[in-house]
Formats: structure tokens, sequence, C-alpha cells
């Protein structure tokens, strides 16, 4: 059974101008352990999937359709209160920027003890052994000093290491990482994504990957959504995706990965946009950019349907 099981989730936002549907029809399943990545440029809709599995959206956003099953429970119905524990204890979220999740002048050490304090019954003493114990498994070397550091007496990546270890405080099932070593350089961004992917194996902990980059997601997951103008228009196991991609967006972001540029060489990169999501066009959102149009792409929406584990949203799917 499923772990979690994401069905038909729409987020829409109330602006001035009407009702605009940021994300529709999303719905995936994430199986205990796994490792899956969501895929896309900026504005299409990954990372309020993410937001709305844990009701984080920003208002005045809100869930208007769809259920998020976690564990028997719909997590789409609970309160507040209900989903505050959920997100401490069961589900924890990794986000960009680290100085999102740090407090600034508190140290490490009382962070991580107040997080476990919040949502266990346990002495201090015992706190600061659990974090001293995660800081071990982050690969934080000299932990115990660390606990009475402050978020800016750390590199970059070491403080990305210290939220890794917040993040597993609670021995959570999933844990949800948003464009976690955007922030970073590339070799320390390596070195993270090696850190979740072990961690994810040791503790046997599912991961949803939120990135624009597919070179980080071929790295660490096991299946790929790929989302465009807030809709899933192709999934499949990542390895699958990457060497035979079904639909041309797909294709177009492999073909702008730095590797597949020679020195010297410009980026190939999709020509144009993505359109906004009060301009998304009749039919494919994806036409205006696409190679394969035909007029057909200018009329109906492509519905997501496949065989087996693949999955595209496409009249003209390639790699068949
Ligand atoms: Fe291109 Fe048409 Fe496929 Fe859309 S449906 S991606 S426009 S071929």
């Amino acid at each position: 059974m499923a772990l979690l099981s994401v069905k038909n989730l729409e987020v829409v936002f109330p602006l001035r101008s009407g009702l605009v549907t940021a994300i529709k029809d999303v719905s995936f399943d994430l199986e205990p352990s796994e490792r899956i990545g969501i895929v896309g440029e900026s504005g299409a809709g990954k990372s309020i999937s993410a937001f709305a599995i844990l009701n984080l959206i920003s208002k005045p956003g809100y869930l208007s359709a769809g259920s998020i099953v976690f564990k028997g429970q719909d997590l789409a119905r609970l309160g507040e209160e209900e989903m505050r524990q959920i997100r401490g204890n069961e589900i924890s979220m990794i986000f960009q920027d680290p100085m999102m999740t740090l407090n600034p002048v508190l140290t490490i050490g009382t962070q991580m003890e107040e997080t476990i304090l919040a949502h266990k019954n346990l002495s201090r003493r015992a706190a600061r052994k659990i974090s001293v114990a995660k800081l071990k498994a982050v690969q934080i070397p000299s932990a115990e000093t660390r606990l009475a550091q402050y978020p800016h007496e750390l590199s970059g990546g070491m403080r990305q290491r210290v939220v890794i270890a917040i993040a597993l405080l609670s021995d959570p099932r999933i844990i949800i990482a948003d464009e976690p070593t955007t922030a970073l350089d590339v070799t320390i961004q390596a070195e993270i994504l090696e850190l979740l992917l072990t961690l994810c194996n040791d503790f046997e902990v599912g991961l949803i990957l939120i990135t624009h980059d597919l070179g980080v997601v071929a790295q660490v997951t096991q299946r790929i959504l790929v989302m465009y103008a807030g809709r899933i228009i192709e999934q499949g196991p990542t390895h699958q995706v990457i060497a035979r991609p079904m639909h041309p967006y797909t294709q177009g972001l492999l073909g702008a990965l730095p590797e597949k540029t020679r020195p010297g060489q410009r980026l190939n990169q999709i020509p144009g946009v993505m359109p906004s999501l009060q301009e998304i066009p009749d039919g494919c959102p994806f036409h205006n950019r696409c190679d394969y149009a035909q007029a057909v792409c200018k009329v109906d929406l492509p519905a997501l349907g496949g065989k087996g584990a693949r999955a595209v949203a496409c009249h003209f799917p390639l790699n068949q």
C-alpha cells in the first residue's frame, strides 16, 4: 500500500482578475522509502504541489479539490493543530534557504532541543543526546561543539546539513525537500545530494525532491514527475524518462542540461517561456514552444495516460 496517495489535487488563488488555478489534477503515490522527484521550470506548480501536501499554501491560495491520504487519513480534511503534528513528526520539510528553517539568534543546540521537546516528552539531556546523534548522522564533525554555535558561524553547506539533521529529529516517514541544493556551490551540492540519498536509505525515509534540475533528480530519485503549467505532463522511472523522454518538454529540459553542451557552445534552451497561470492557452499548454505541435494541439488538452509505469500528456509522444 502506498505511504502517501495524492489524488486530483487542485489549488486556486482568488485574484482581482478572477480565480486562477495554480495546479490541477495532480495525482501520484509515494511508496514506503521511495524517492521521487518533481521537476519543472519555475512556476510549473511543483512547489505548490509539495506545499499543498502539508497545508502550507500561502494565502489567499487554497486547496480546492483532491485528497492526500497518509496512513489512512486524508490530510486535506485535517485541522491546523492535527496538521502541525503531522508536519513536525511524520513529514518533514527542507527548504532551499537554510535560514528559512534556522533562527539566527538561537544556537543550533537550542533549536534542535526545542524542536524535540515540542513533540516528545523527554528531558533536555535526552534531547541533547538525540541532537548530537542526528548531527553525526549528517556527518557534521565535532557535533557536540556545533550545538553551541549560531547559524551564521557555519558555512552554507553545514547549515543545510543542520537543517537536514533537524528534519530527521522526529524520525519522519517522508521528507519533502524543495530545491535543497540550489543555493549551494556545485561541489557542496553533490555532497548534500549524496547525504540525502544515504540518509533516506539508512533511515528508510520516503523523499519528495522538488527541483528545476533534471541532473539532480537523476542522481537521487527512482521516479520522476515532470510538471508544466500546473499539471503533471510526464512521469515514470527516472532512468527510463532520462533515457527515453516521451514529452517534448522533458526532451527540451534534458537537452538544456549543461553536460549536453560542448565547451564554448551556448546552452540549448527551450524557446519561449512558460505561460503565466492567467494566460494558459487552450489545448496543450506547451504548444507555443513545441517543435512537434500540430493543429489538434492548439484545441485539445492531452490527457495524462500511458502503459505500465510510464505516462505522458501529449498527442504525439516521442520514443514510444
Ligand atoms: Fe507538443 Fe502537441 Fe505534444 Fe503538446 S500535445 S507537447 S504541442 S506534440
